[in-house]
């Protein structure tokens, strides 16, 4: 199959004809502004299932449905809490899902069988259009095959899935650049079950108090080294192996001097290039700046795979705002090695 790149600004009919693909039952990838999705019919099973074939996606993990309006919420969920109400008012559309009871007609494909369904109002305009233009909502995970790290550009869509599906929409690069926060309301207290565009602290001054789910709390414990319990797969892993360094910025780039060789690329925060210079480098931003960090890691981590590096060093942010989630992607392509420099 060849894949076509479908562009708004070059063609008045690229959204027609991306959502004429959706409702012919076809996946299409889509820009949002956290990473590019990989969108179908949420409502026609035979066409979500083409997601998971794809991507080489298993079946037991849930999809993300994505709705161009608020109002099309109670026809995906029912019995929205207060909370959620809150929340959606509060950051849709933009980087927010929210886990919720599920309307029956929600394919079990979409939830993996789960009582609850992911819902998210996505903030890019294209993909708001497409939405709208096919009339139905879409269910989109990232646009990037099982295991890979997640895609900011239409480029990495191609490099991925290139042959295996249709068309991708052209939204330009992402402007968050991780993938949405996920806020689970199926038990007493809402709980963030991923770290994302919208941090913990924004989510706390709307909702008060946020449980974090116990895999996430393993995941940010100083305990955590080799592995944690239950993660069987690697995720956002770029091919060489990763090591994550925290700890403060100075100590962390003087641990990964230490440690270098000469088949090691470096992931560092822009202050410290210099010490780097002679190795396969790529900055994500000042140490300061974890909005960049997130926009730039996911195409730092592909860019490795184009170098004959056999481990890659990566400095991490602090656990604070989106450098929570930005932590949360590296340990995660980490295969949860990390190194804690005190
Ligand atoms: P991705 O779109 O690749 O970022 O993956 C979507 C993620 O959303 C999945 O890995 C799940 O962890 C999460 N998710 C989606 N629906 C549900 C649900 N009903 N309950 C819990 N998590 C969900
Ligand atoms: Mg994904």
């Amino acid at each position: 199959m060849e894949t076509i790149l479908l562009n708004p600004t070059s063609d008045p009919y690229a959204v027609d004809r991306a959502a004429g693909l959706l409702r012919a039952g076809e996946v299409v990838g889509m820009p949002t502004e956290t990473v590019y999705g990989l969108a179908a019919n949420a409502l026609d099973p035979a066409a979500v299932g083409k997601i998971f074939a794809a991507k080489g996606r298993p079946q037991d993990n849930p999809l993300i449905v994505h709705i161009a309006d608020a109002e099309a919420l109670e026809r995906i969920c029912h019995d929205v809490p207060e909370g959620a109400k809150r929340l959606a008012a509060a950051f849709w559309p933009g980087p927010l899902t929210m886990v919720l009871p599920r309307a029956p007609h929600i394919p079990d494909i979409v939830t993996a069988g789960l009582p609850t369904v992911g819902v998210r109002l996505p903030a890019h305009p294209v993909a708001r259009d497409l939405i709208r233009h096919a009339g139905v909502p879409v269910a989109a995970p990232s646009a990037n095959l099982s295991g890979r790290p997640s895609t900011t550009t239409s480029a990495h869509v191609l490099a991925d899935l290139g042959g295996r599906i249709p068309a991708i929409l052209e939204g330009g690069p992402c402007e968050v650049g991780v993938e949405s926060t996920i806020v689970s309301f199926a038990g007493a207290l809402p709980r963030l079950l991923r770290p994302g565009g919208v941090s913990l602290e924004q989510l706390r001054e709307v909702l008060g108090e946020v449980e974090i789910d116990r895999a996430l709390r393993e995941q940010l414990g100083d305990d955590v080294q080799v592995s944690a319990p239950g993660m069987k797969y690697r995720h956002y892993a770029p091919k060489a192996p990763v090591i994550v360094v925290c700890g403060a910025p100075e100590d962390t780039a003087a641990y990964i001097s230490k440690h270098l060789t000469n088949e090691t690329g470096v992931l560092c925060f822009t202050e410290f290039a210099y010490l780097f210079e002679m190795h396969e480098m790529r900055t994500m931003g000042t140490a300061a700046d974890p909005l960049t960090q997130a926009r730039r890691i996911f195409d730092a981590l592909r860019q490795f795979d184009e170098t004959d590096v056999h481990e890659i060093y990566t400095q991490c942010p602090a656990d604070e705002g989106i450098g929570l989630a930005v932590a949360n992607r590296l340990k995660k392509a980490a295969g949860f090695k990390v190194v804690n420099v005190v």
